[in-house]
């Protein structure tokens, strides 16, 4: 696999240190599982994050704060499902794989949202404020030119677009904001699946764009 994009240290780091939201760390964890590349940086984060807590102060604590931390945690294993109807996750083309991050999420099946262009809803257990969701793109096709109110973070499970900035292709990680105005055009010879996590709205510059968007809540 050749993965030409990858998550900044920022936001590597903020996975390492837990501060991520739910949807970020999904779509940053399934890069993770194919870029080994960003795994190693991932880890040398973690090391140094280590180091630099080793150099605090040590902080007084309650007596009973181990015990405290337990009970939480007993307690949040039991309000946890163990795994949320995984069954049938919509089917992918042959040598695509559902990220392994995704395991406990919940997909809907694909849906019709333009010509060549489907999408699937993921949701994540206990976190309702997550907006993931799957994008499939037929070859030649394209998803329609916008921006974003918020970041848009994508991962590409399968297939190649070209957005006007750069080529992307299976493994591929890729972060757009306010600032950019773009339209992914999938290449010929395959369809295109992502996963994409959308802090805000999509923008789409056509009233039809707008409309199909707005009915499914993108
Ligand atoms: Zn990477």
């Amino acid at each position: 696999m050749d993965i030409r994009h990858h998550p900044d240290d920022e936001m590597l780091l903020a996975q390492a240190t837990g501060r991520n939201d739910v949807g970020t760390r999904l779509v940053l964890a399934s890069h993770l599982e194919l870029c080994g590349h960003c795994r190693e940086r991932l880890r040398v984060l973690e090391a140094v994050g280590g180091a630099m807590l080793g150099e605090l102060d040590p902080a007084t604590v309650a007596e009973d704060a181990l015990e405290r931390t337990w009970a939480r945690i007993a307690r949040q294993d039991a309000a946890t499902p163990r795994r949320i109807d995984a069954s049938a996750p919509p089917p992918l083309p042959q040598g695509a794989t559902w990220p392994r991050a995704l395991a406990h999420c919940r997909a809907t099946p694909w849906r019709w949202i333009g010509p060549g262009l489907r999408w699937s809803r993921i949701s994540v257990p206990q976190a309702s404020e997550a907006n993931l969701f799957l994008l499939r793109v037929a070859p030649g096709k394209y998803l329609p030119r916008h921006t974003h109110t918020g970041r848009e973070l994508t991962q590409i499970l399968c297939g190649r677009f070209h957005d006007g900035r750069a080529l992307f292709g299976p493994g591929d990680f890729d972060a757009a904001d306010a600032e950019i105005h773009h339209q992914p055009v999938v290449q010929e010879g395959s369809e295109c699946i992502c996963l994409a996590s959308v802090d805000g709205k999509l923008q789409f510059d056509t009233v039809i764009a707008r409309f199909f968007g707005g009915l499914v809540g993108m």
